[in-house]
């Protein structure tokens, strides 16, 4: 599914496997990167798809991850030795991708375990920005369902897209989730005012309204 012109859904429930939360690629002039990389059950098909939008796999240069979850991270070293990508994500749930924490990933939910998966490139505080193509990335720490949740932002089209995998929660002490820090993540999510939300489950909304109105439906 094409969402902008540098934008796909590679990835999800439909697209790869029905336990992957949404994959998507971004391409700008030749190179590219994904935004989380499902339970690793769907590779070949993320990899088909990513093909089918006229991408080579090996321009994939970053793989984020926006938490260690075992339905958006599962698949992360299979990603890498298949596109030689480098790992993205916050270095507060790297700790969990790296020991293969199968309870903090969630992974026990489904019956699978979380294959220890080394991070290329932590990201620590609040921001970072990253280079694909003619885009610049940013990569913000958004805490709360995971404590290195973190979202994404870029400009396509001229509107401004945000990455919220998992704007939906859900808030579980096993996930070492934090309310406080959710509902600060939201109202940071909410003061971008993004044009375009790229969701992991719930699809994609297009228009500041509608996205308002989700993010807001959870506070
Ligand atoms: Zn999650
Ligand atoms: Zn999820």
């Amino acid at each position: 599914m094409q969402i902008t012109s540098g934008i796909f859904q590679v990835g999800g429930p439909y697209e790869s496997d029905s336990a992957d939360a949404a994959v998507y690629l971004i391409i700008s002039g030749g190179d590219a990167a994904l935004v989380d990389a499902g339970t690793g059950s769907g590779t070949k098909r993320i990899l088909k798809n990513i093909r089918d939008t006229g991408t080579d796999p090996r321009t994939v240069r970053y793989l984020f991850l926006t938490h260690c979850h075992y339905d958006h991270a599962g698949g992360a070293n299979r990603m890498r030795s298949e596109t030689g990508c480098r790992i993205v994500a916050h270095e507060l749930d790297a700790e969990f991708l790296e020991s293969g924490d199968s309870e903090v990933t969630a992974a026990a939910w489904y019956r699978a375990f979380m294959e220890p998966t080394k991070v290329d490139i932590k990201v620590a505080g609040s921001e970072a920005v990253f280079t694909v193509g003619s885009l610049n990335i940013h990569f913000y720490h958004a805490p709360g369902h995971s404590p290195g949740s973190s979202v994404l932002t870029l400009r396509s089209d001229g509107r401004l897209v945000l990455f919220g995998q998992d704007v939906h929660g859900p808030l579980n002490d096993a996930l070492r989730s934090e309310r406080k820090d959710y509902v600060k993540s939201l109202g940071f999510m909410l003061s971008l005012e993004p044009d375009i939300l790229c969701e992991g489950h719930f699809g994609v909304y297009i228009g500041k309204d509608k996205v308002k109105e989700f993010i807001e439906s959870f506070l």
